[in-house]
């Protein structure tokens, strides 16, 4: 199995090397030559499985001879041991028809973990062999950092440095990233705001000396191990409810459009997906492209979802390379004239797309209005994603076609907004109870790239 890049000029690679360069030299995304097809009796034969096996049956092929079948194997092992819930992704019914796949029983209570866990593992198998060091740099709003520190955390051969805005996380967000004790795991609170610390972690991949110095490595949702490890949870649930002799309709909370993007891989891969419905915030810009063609970045409204508040929606631009027929320099074109301000569609691609996707928006004030709902309807306590999610699915899922819509994160990960929908205040699930009482670690930085890059290799293991 090979990877090329969406702009179709960069250097073709193996699983292995994709996962661990990330963004393509060309400033693409990898993407398999080809999509390995499931038969209608291999998906069948998924159902009642553990969530490991259908791991292993689903991404197998994609990997290409990177570790062997035992290898693999204990690397799904190690990744979901840590998930509160045995079935690791429990579908659970809303209403007739609807039912929420819940994807925050992880360690850090959002869906982030079923990727970074696994990403984790399989970076540290790969070093492991080639006896390698890396340095992981990242940026986060929130819910990436806390998930990449959990999953790196211990691991020998990688280092982690996360750049949070100083003052502008949650509280428990916060607590996740600076309470882990691991001598590896870095929280660095910088003095600026999320944009400064994502254009300081650009800056350190754009200073070779460095990035070579430290074996600089990136786990941005842009990776395609990441986009792969979220297949597995549309294969699960598909079977549950009749896949592959019934078809199933996804809605999924979409910001960087990677979640959605692996359903649309499961769907090639040949599970019976009848509509596949992006649901936006009221930064809507997905919505818009789909509904009207135009991609017209316009700034962003912060949000009570604020996983979900981009503008520059990068897992986009896959879609995009399926839709323009795998033409790389159509999509580099585009991309081009996204940098000058924005892209209009033909008809054509708008066309390819709506074959695939649905999409819908929801207001700040109905995903209030749809978490107090919900609480009264079915007694389910929706964070403030999984409600956009709801909301939106409601609008679009049709009698006979059930509708799965994907839970993204704990209610307890975003107390605040659903305490001011509902007047209760979620509590943390068991294995986090004492989030409050661990000991914090935390670097507060100057927004300055000489600062950043002495800190890293000061604190980086040799
Ligand atoms: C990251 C995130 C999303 C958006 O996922 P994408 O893959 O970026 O579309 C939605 N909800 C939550 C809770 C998230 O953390």
């Amino acid at each position: 199995m090979k990877y090329v890049s969406t702009r179709g000029r960069a250097p073709v690679l193996s699983f292995e090397e994709a996962m661990m360069t990330g963004l393509a030299r060309d400033g693409g995304l990898y993407l398999p030559e080809s999509i390995p097809v499931m038969s209608a009796d291999e998906i069948a034969a998924l159902e009642g499985l553990p969530y490991e096996e259908v791991a292993f049956r689903v991404m197998w092929p994609f990997l290409g001879g990177a570790f062997t079948e035992a290898e693999f194997r204990e690397i799904l092992a190690r990744a979901y041991k840590g998930f509160a819930h045995e079935a690791k992704a429990p579908l659970k019914q809303l209403a007739p028809g609807h039912f929420l796949l819940e994807l925050f029983h992880g360690p850090t209570l959002a869906f982030k973990d079923f990727a970074m866990q696994l990403i984790g593992q399989m970076m540290q198998a790969s070093l492991a062999k080639s006896g390698k060091r890396i340095t992981i740099v990242g940026a986060t709003s929130g819910d990436t950092g806390s998930a990449a520190m959990e999953a790196f955390r211990g691991l020998e051969n990688v280092d982690v440095f996360i750049l949070y805005p100083h003052g502008r996380v949650s509280d428990v967000q916060r607590r996740q990233m600076t309470t882990p004790s691991e001598a590896n795991v870095h929280a660095l609170a910088i003095d600026g705001t999320f944009d400064d610390a994502q254009a300081r972690v650009k800056d350190m991949f754009n200073d070779f000396d460095f990035r070579d110095e430290v074996g600089l490595a990136g786990v941005n949702s842009i990776n395609w191990a990441r986009v792969l490890a979220q297949v597995v949870y549309y294969s699960t649930s598909a079977v549950s409810l009749g896949a592959p002799h019934r078809k199933v309709s996804f809605t999924v909370p979409t910001g960087n459009f990677g979640d959605i993007f692996a359903g649309y891989i499961a769907k090639e891969m040949g599970l019976p997906i009848e509509r596949l419905v992006v649901a936006t915030n009221q930064n809507d810009i997905l919505h818009r492209c789909l509904s009207t063609g135009a991609y017209i970045p316009d700034g962003v409204r912060p949000s009570i979802s604020p996983s979900m508040d981009i503008q520059v929606s990068s897992n986009f631009e896959r879609a995009l390379y399926f839709a323009y027929g795998k033409d790389g320099a159509a999509v580099s074109e585009l991309m081009d004239e996204l940098k000058a301000g924005g892209f209009t569609l033909s008809q054509g691609v708008k066309d390819a797309l709506a074959a695939a996707f649905d999409s819908g928006r929801c207001s700040e004030d109905e995903t209030s209005a749809t978490i107090t709902r919900v609480l009264g309807a079915s007694a389910e306590l929706l964070c403030p994603h999984s409600a956009v999610g709801v909301k939106v699915a409601d609008e679009q899922r049709v009698q006979g076609v059930p509708m799965i819509t994907l839970a993204t994160a704990h209610p307890a990960k975003f107390p605040d907004a659903v305490e001011a929908a509902t007047g209760l205040r979620p509590g943390l699930p068991p294995h986090m109870a004492d989030l409050f009482e661990r000991p914090e670690r935390v670097t507060r930085i100057a927004n300055d790239l000489g600062a950043l890059e002495a800190h890293v290799r000061e604190h980086r293991r040799k």
